[in-house]
């Protein structure tokens, strides 16, 4: 799966603390299983680290974070008119709501499809690209993705996060758990989604991956 950049425990709690377990990107409130990874994603994990270099991530905005490590089956790519941190939130408010994944229409009703893959779009951004239309790229979930992790009942009905010994161990087995249970979801075809239609610009873009 990913390979993490997660903090230890003693930086994992300072972060908790300072950040009042809310995700960096969406900003939604997760009494568990938040990830505390370094923002600098490529940088390695060092016994010399500060809290300052590390941010609390929800699963999903995980995922966003790491794009290049995630399976191209789990995400893909839109064209959307809707900020990213409030896609994320509709897809936790939806899940949450009805225990399934939610298709693409359900977050955003305008939506089209992009023929682009995640792996494509971080090998881009990697390289430096950056034209005008990635700022209509937003990410979507499939129900490839494990939405486990905002599943009630492995969690404890705590509102804040206390510092006692018992709470860090029960943080640490949490996060183990992460992504392993998979959930049987609905999610629209894709392939019904109206298609973009891709400008000159994209198309000499993308045309790196026709040869
Ligand atoms: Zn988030």
């Amino acid at each position: 799966m990913f390979k993490r950049n997660t903090a230890n425990p003693k930086i994992r709690k300072e972060v908790l603390k300072r950040d009042k377990s809310k995700c960096k990107t969406c900003g939604l409130f997760y009494d568990l299983r938040l990830i505390c990874a370094k923002l600098n994603m490529d940088s390695e994990v060092t016994d010399e680290d500060k809290s300052e270099e590390y941010a609390l991530f929800c699963g999903l905005c995980y995922a966003i974070h790491k794009i290049k490590q995630v399976p191209s089956t789990q995400l893909f790519l839109c064209i959307s008119k809707i900020p990213q941190n409030e896609i994320i939130i509709k897809y936790v408010e939806y899940y949450k709501k009805y225990k399934k994944i939610p298709g693409v229409l359900k977050i955003d009703k305008k939506a089209k499809y992009l023929p682009l893959s995640t792996p494509e779009y971080a090998y881009l951004l990697e390289r430096g690209v950056d034209i005008p239309e990635f700022k209509k790229y937003k990410i979507f979930f499939s129900d490839k993705f494990d939405f486990s992790f905002l599943d009630k009942k492995k969690r404890f009905s705590k509102s804040t996060y206390s510092d006692t010994e018992s709470d860090e161990e029960i943080i640490e087995e949490e996060e183990d758990d992460y992504m392993e249970s998979t959930i049987i979801s609905y999610v629209d075809d894709i392939s019904e989604l109206p298609h973009y239609e891709l400008s000159v610009n994209e198309l000499e873009v993308f045309s790196i991956f026709k040869s």
